[in-house]
Parts: structure tokens; sequence; C-alpha cells
């Protein structure tokens, strides 16, 4: 036997039962809900436009209805109805009924759209709370370089407990404040660990407009929106320079680099070190590149 929808297509009558009946009426609307609100310059309720004449002509019937007349040619560049897209002019249908396509996407465009991070345009309860931190820092002017860029980065030059960045390090305020409150726990790693106070944090890249792992073709880095700083060693005031870099087993240096080196994954979204690939041996790459459904990276 056909399918039901298939004899009502070709006129077959068919077991009534079959056919698919409407759904119910649905109740009358009620008289006291109010109406559309009037269009606040004109006080007359709005209404969609008209639909063109062109586009009244029934859909086609056939196995491509579904599919709209298209001016793309089959080298896949545009057609001439897309020229006048590009110029600015309304785009209508073609005397012929084409639909015209949409141009295509710019050449600018064409990087991957999530490596754009765009920075809160309002970050002041960040920064009052990076200032409850004990962070010393100052408003940098906007960055724009190409695909790079921060709306509102920092110049965050010190730490509480007088922690030095040294250099300064560019960053939105965000990962500043990663980066302030995993300073803090470091802070205390050090004097339980090798029993003296953190006094600086030497700073690698923090903003810079490249690709990840200086890689030109990769996807930009973290850096390139201020979101990413590389420490590379940890100072103190009376013992040696630590320095990131594979540590020999059980020393105190150890202790204190996996310690804080474990802490940095609850502040920061990615965290890459010595061993997590020949780029990363001799700092902690820390940032704040977002993911799909939160996911960290934490190596
Ligand atoms: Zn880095």
């Amino acid at each position: 036997m056909l399918h039901p929808s298939l004899a009502f297509e070709k006129g077959v009558p068919s077991d009534a039962t079959a056919i698919p009946m409407p759904p119910p009426a649905p109740p009358p609307r009620p008289v006291d809900l109010p109406g559309v609100a009037p269009a606040a310059s004109t006080g007359e309720t709005p209404r969609p436009p008209e639909r063109p004449a062109e586009l009244s002509r029934s859909a086609p019937a056939g196995p491509d209805a579904a599919r709209p007349a298209q001016t793309v040619k089959e080298d896949g560049k545009a057609g001439p109805s897309d020229e006048a897209a590009k110029a600015g002019e309304t785009v209508k249908p073609t005397a012929s009924g084409e639909i015209p396509v949409p141009p295509p996407r710019p050449a600018d465009l064409s990087g991957s759209p999530l490596a754009v991070t765009v920075a809160p345009l309002d970050d002041s309860a960040c920064r009052a709370r990076l200032e409850r931190l004990g962070a010393r820092f100052e408003a940098l002017p906007a960055i724009s370089n190409g695909q790079c860029g921060a709306a509102r980065p920092l110049k965050l030059t010190a730490l509480a407990d007088e922690i030095a960045l040294t250099p300064p390090a560019t960053l939105v305020c965000e990962t500043a404040e990663a980066l302030a409150r995993w300073t803090t726990e470091a802070q205390v790693a050090a004097t339980r660990d090798l029993g003296q106070p953190l006094k600086s944090l030497s700073i690698g890249t923090s903003y810079e407009c490249r690709g990840q792992n200086h890689d030109p073709d990769a996807k930009l880095s973290e850096h390139s929106f201020a979101n990413g700083v590389d420490v590379m060693a940890f100072g103190f005031a009376g013992r040696a320079t630590i320095s990131v870099m594979p540590a020999t087993e059980g020393t105190p240096e150890a202790t204190f680099l996996t310690a804080v080196r474990g802490r940095a994954c609850d502040f920061f979204r990615t965290v890459l070190g010595p061993g997590s690939d020949a780029a990363h041996a001799n700092h902690l790459h820390l940032d704040e590149r977002q993911r799909n459904a939160g996911h960290r990276l934490c190596q």
C-alpha cells in the first residue's frame, strides 16, 4: 500500500483515518489583553512591510523546492547581483525572479572568529578588586593592531607585598586579577616551601601580537589580546632566583614550582610549562582563553 501522504499527493483516495487532521482552533483572544505597543515616534502600531510582488508566486514544486535559486557561478564566485550588494544598494530580486545570495565573507574576517576576545567595556569592578588585592597598575590606551588588541589594557607593575613585576606586564584586567590572586598563593608556597617571601616575578611576554608558539600560521596567541602572561622566574630577598625549568625532584625548588603550577589551574584557563611542549620548557604560560563549555587546558 502507498504511504498515506503519497496517496494523498497523487490524488488517490485513501483510508479517511489516515488523512492528518488540522489541530483544534486556539481559544479566543482575551479582551483584557493589552494590544501591541504603538511606536514611540508616530503612535502607530508597527506593521511588517508588504511582501514584494516578485516573491508572491508560489514556491516551485519538485525536489529543489526547498532550495532558493542562486546566482553563484560554478567556480564559487559571486554573480553580478552581488556587485550591487557590495556597493551598499538595496538588494532586490532580479527581473528573472532569482534571489540574490549574500556577498562573500570579507577576506580580513576569514580568520577564526572565535579568536577575537572582546574585553568587557566596563571593567571598573575588576579594577576595584585588583586594587583591593594590593596590585599597582595604571590604565593604558586601547591597543588596536589588525586582529590583535585590547580595549582596556592595564600596565601592571607590582602585586601585593610589593612583589615587583619585571618588566611590568600589559594585561587586561581579568588576566591581571588572575595573576594577582595566583601570586598570593605563590607567596604562601614560597614561605612554606622555601622559608622566603617572594619579592618579584620575572615576566617574559605579556601583550604581543603573534601566533601561538611564534608560528605566524597558527591561531593567534592569547598574548595578542593582552590576555596571557609568561612567568619566567621567581625572585626572593634572601636566596637565589628560581627559574621555571624542570627541577630535581625532592628539592625545595621542585616542591615550590610544582605547587605554584598546580595552583595556577585555579585562576587561569590555560596553564602550560616545562613538559607541555618544547615551546614552554622555560616558563609558565598563563592565559584566560575562553573555550567551549568552560574547558581548561591545564598541563
Ligand atoms: Zn605565553
